[in-house]
């Protein structure tokens, strides 16, 4: 029996600076055909992101991002996003002495995402960038920063959102805005006013309706002084409790309303804002979401009461634009993973890269990770538009936004089980950090509307704005004669739109996003590309998994532009 005295029977692993060095071997075999680590990388060595970002107007931003993109491939911020995700947030609901405190406590790799991130301007800050193409830059940023992992991407992004929001009450925007649009990262329940940058988070769903939020029964009571409320009810999902303030809907006389809650009172005291438990997820660990109890809790008014779902909804739009952003981080992120182990790895005489039916399935992943990409950078710049004033793209954000939404995040667990099988048994260990991709996928489909309702927004924003309807069309028509299967696709929406129904929205909301994808491809991608995704996606010469291009597409082209180096 081996004491803990004696040696170990195999030698101790010794970490070492070159990645391609392995540690010593076992006496009864030698460890061979297993692929060195990832880290370092470039996670911005993405050809399809930079010209993306340079169409969309964010050149400006590219150097920037080269710099981020190494910071997030290096071993250091790898290692963050798989400690973050393994050492959960623990709540602390009381001190020692008994009384609440309420409070969420994170792994130092935590912190170190999120400084990072809000300090590269993956927050509020593009509010605060009078560049065009700043939320772009954001969305890019988001892109190549997301390799490191997914759960921190959450207070960052509602931070983002909330400002749009809160400017419909002016003299809160006046005070908050400059702290939420901050680069700085200052973690901790302090008075807000006194931080240098704040956090912020939003408490809409309840126990008996989160999509249907009209049947929230938390309840907000004006008090003497105007514009100043006290909350009493709860939330059933409220993430990243430890943020400064929060945007929460409640019942005001004059319906449901939307308040600004913080964490701490201006006079340094705190808020009630008692914290139940903390969710046990399927995924998304590293990110505490928490069900918090309001009684008495403080609350101001932003924008006219019974307005509430309105003045959220501007919230709602960027947290959608940053679901689509990071379900193409979780694409790229695994295809970059799944592209590296079949470089390395050999099976019945040949690379896996080199047999050809590994080769098709990479490259069917990699035209859907293009294809996400490609529309999420579009979607990206049809926001920077739209909020310097130009109406015909609010108009195309306003449903290209809810399209994007739909589709790309439901493509997102398909496409990660798919990428973790191409590390086959490894890709379904944790060590590998693919199950952590594939378990955050879903998340992005449920929260921010989920499949079916954001479907059904689409029909809603056709029927109430038929600017909507026109922008979508005139995007479209800008490829028109290009590829005659996207045009048959873009015939058969056109016929479809009149028999717009409920039980069909979904399919409805497929052929848009499709043909959205299919546009911007014929457009800017190259002839590979392009034919293949029309050819199948469009063309229906496709089976019903990945891995089933036909004879006829150009792989090796595909795969050049998506993964330099498996040719
Ligand atoms: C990890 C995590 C974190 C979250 N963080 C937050 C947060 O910080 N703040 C917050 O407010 N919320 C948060 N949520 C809640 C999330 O936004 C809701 O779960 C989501 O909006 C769905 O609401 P629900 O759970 O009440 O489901 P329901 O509204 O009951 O929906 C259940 C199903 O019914 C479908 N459905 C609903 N209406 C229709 C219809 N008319 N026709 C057909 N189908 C329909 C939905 O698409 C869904 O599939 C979080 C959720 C998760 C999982």
């Amino acid at each position: 029996m081996t004491t803990l005295a004696q040696e170990p029977p195999y030698e101790p692993y010794e970490p070492s600076q070159d990645p391609w060095a392995r540690p010593a071997g076992y006496a009864t075999h030698d460890v061979t055909n297993q692929p060195p680590p990832l880290a370092p990388y470039d996670a911005s060595d993405d050809t399809v992101l930079l010209e993306g970002v340079r169409r969309e107007g964010a050149a400006w931003a590219e150097d920037g991002l080269r710099r981020l993109g190494r910071r997030a491939g290096s071993a250091e911020a790898q290692d963050w996003g798989d400690l973050a995700n393994r050492h959960e947030p623990v709540l602390r609901t009381h001190d020692r002495y008994g009384d609440r405190v309420d409070e969420v406590e994170y792994h130092p790799s935590w912190h170190h995402l999120m400084r990072v991130a809000v300090g590269e301007g993956l927050a509020g800050s593009p509010w605060a960038d009078d560049r065009p193409g700043a939320h772009v830059a954001r969305t890019a940023g988001g892109l190549v920063w997301g390799h490191t992992e997914a759960g921190h991407g959450c207070p960052t992004s509602m931070t983002y959102a909330a400002v749009p929001a809160l400017r419909a009450q002016p003299e809160l925007a006046a005070l908050y805005e400059p702290l939420l649009t901050s680069r700085a990262y200052e973690p901790g329940l302090r008075t807000p006013l006194e931080k240098q940058g704040l956090l912020a988070g939003m408490g809409m769903t309840e126990k008996q309706g989160g999509s249907d939020v009209r049947t929230n029964t938390t309840t907000a009571t004006a008090t003497a002084e105007p514009g100043v409320y006290t909350l009493r009810g709860h939330k059933w999902f409220t993430s990243a409790p430890m943020c400064d303030v929060f945007l929460v809907l409640a019942q005001a006389a004059g319906g449901l309303s939307c308040f600004l809650v913080p964490r701490v009172l201006p006079d340094g005291t705190r808020n009630t804002f008692r914290i139940q438990r903390l969710k046990d997820k399927l995924g998304n660990r590293s990110n505490a979401s928490s069900e918090p109890e309001f009684d008495g809790t403080v609350a101001w008014l932003v924008g006219p009461e019974g307005q509430g779902v309105k003045t959220i909804i501007e919230m709602v739009n960027c947290t959608r634009l940053d679901c689509v952003m990071s379900s193409a981080t979780l694409m790229r992120k695994t295809l970059v993973e799944a592209g590296h182990h079949v470089r390395h790895r050999s099976a019945f005489g040949a690379r896996l890269v080199d047999q050809p039916l590994m080769r098709n399935v990479l490259a069917d992943l990699a035209l859907e990770s293009e294809a996400a990409t490609t529309l999420t950078l579009r979607l990206a710049g049809a926001a920077d538009r739209a909020v310097r004033g130009d109406a015909g793209e609010a108009a195309f954000r306003r449903i290209a936004t809810a399209v994007g939404k739909y589709w790309v995040t439901k493509r997102g667990p398909a496409f990660t089980a798919e990428a973790l099988e191409c590390l086959g048994g490894n890709g379904y260990v944790e060590e590998s950090g693919m199950p952590r991709h594939y378990r955050e996928a879903p998340l992005l489909s449920i929260w921010e509307g989920s499949g079916n309702v954001n479907a059904l927004d689409v029909l809603r924003a056709l029927g109430r704005s038929p600017a909507c309807a026109h922008a979508l069309f005139e995007e479209l028509a800008l490829a028109r004669g290009a590829d005659t299967r996207l045009d048959a696709a873009v015939a058969r929406l056109e016929a479809g739109l009149g028999e717009a129904s409920g039980t069909g929205a979904r399919r409805l909301v497929e052929l848009m996003a499709l043909t959205l994808q299919g546009s911007l491809l014929v457009r800017h991608a190259p002839p590979a590309v392009a034919d293949a995704f029309c050819a199948t996606r469009l063309g229906g010469d496709w089976g019903h998994s990945f891995g089933t291009l036909p004879d006829t597409a150009d792989l090796d082209g595909v795969l050049a532009r998506a993964l330099p180096g498996t040719d």
